[in-house]
């Protein structure tokens, strides 16, 4: 392509106007991202405004506040719009499908991904079940091929399902995450997550450290988060007093602890349990 001929004032007319929609997208982004303006009012905008309707659809949708690059992506693809395509190049049935994908007067504020994980025993599960309680808190139930404990019920404290099951599930792509522990298969499914997170919902996963590792790979958002024991003496304690479990099972679950006990720096927290409430309110706080 053959540059046109212009004139030095030509060159700084066009650079101050493709600064100025430069600048004037950054405003709506920034308006975006506060919640000031909705998908809807940006479409509308962009009617009358030559620099809105030239906004890349990948950066209108990253700025909406909790939806980030990989959200964006993974909408785009679904809805078949390119990643280069701008706000004007929309098709007629893409318009509507990204309102109804991100439907709500104020957009809803996507979730926080909090993966909460440490050594066996120190006392997790227990943060967890209290962290239920939190209206804003969707906490995962994963899917096991344990058997149950006696105080344990299916769906609630897991989905307790076969290992062909849990083969077949695996294979379909069903696991966020997957785990071997103690003899036994965990993973976390991928729907619930996603689900939970896209209704605002902050998602808690209780997972061992090989789940949350493999969590931060295949996740940007998620923010990693290792509970630790006091002390060493105090998990020995926790672990010992845990009836539920045999003699030979303990003993192994102390090796693993050991193990997993360096891994705390790999992770974006550390929380030291001293007490549940003071673990849950650092939790909290980590979501805002
Ligand atoms: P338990 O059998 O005592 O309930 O759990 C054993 C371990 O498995 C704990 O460390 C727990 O955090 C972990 N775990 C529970 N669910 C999952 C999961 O979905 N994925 C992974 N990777 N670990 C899990």
């Amino acid at each position: 392509m053959q540059p046109p001929q212009l004139s030095p004032e030509d060159r700084a007319r066009a650079l101050a106007k493709a600064g100025a929609a430069r600048k004037r997208r950054a405003e709506v982004k920034a308006q975006i991202k506060s919640g000031n303006y909705s998908l809807s009012q940006v479409f509308e905008l962009s009617k009358s405004d030559e620099a809105v309707a030239k906004m890349r659809v990948f950066e209108l949708l990253e700025s909406i506040s909790g939806v980030g690059k990989v959200r964006a992506r993974s909408v785009m693809e679904r809805l078949n719009i390119s990643p280069t395509r701008r706000i004007q190049g929309l098709g007629a049935k893409q318009l509507p499908a990204l309102l109804s994908e991100f439907a709500s007067p104020t957009l809803i504020e996507r979730g926080k991904l909090l993966v909460l994980s440490g050594p066996g025993g120190v006392g997790k599960s227990t943060v967890a079940k209290e962290l239920r309680k939190e209206a804003k808190f969707y906490v995962s139930v994963s899917a096991t091929t344990r058997t149950p404990r006696h105080n344990e019920h299916n769906g609630i404290d897991y989905f307790f399902i076969t290992d062909a099951e849990f083969e077949a599930r695996k294979s379909a792509g069903d696991f966020l995450e997957w785990a071997e522990f103690a003899g036994a298969k965990y993973a976390t499914p991928k729907a619930q997550v996603e689900d939970a997170l896209t209704r605002g919902k902050n998602v808690l996963l209780e997972i061992d450290i090989a789940g949350a590792e493999q969590v931060r790979k295949v996740s940007d958002e998620a923010i990693l988060v290792f509970l630790e024991p006091p002390s060493w003496e105090e998990l020995v304690n926790r672990l010992e007093a845990r009836g539920t479990d045999s003699e030979e099972r303990r003993a192994h679950r102390l090796e693993l602890a050991q193990e997993e006990l360096a891994h705390a720096p790999n992770f974006d927290h550390r929380i030291v349990n001293h007490s549940v409430t003071q673990v849950l309110s650092e939790l909290v706080s980590l979501t805002s």
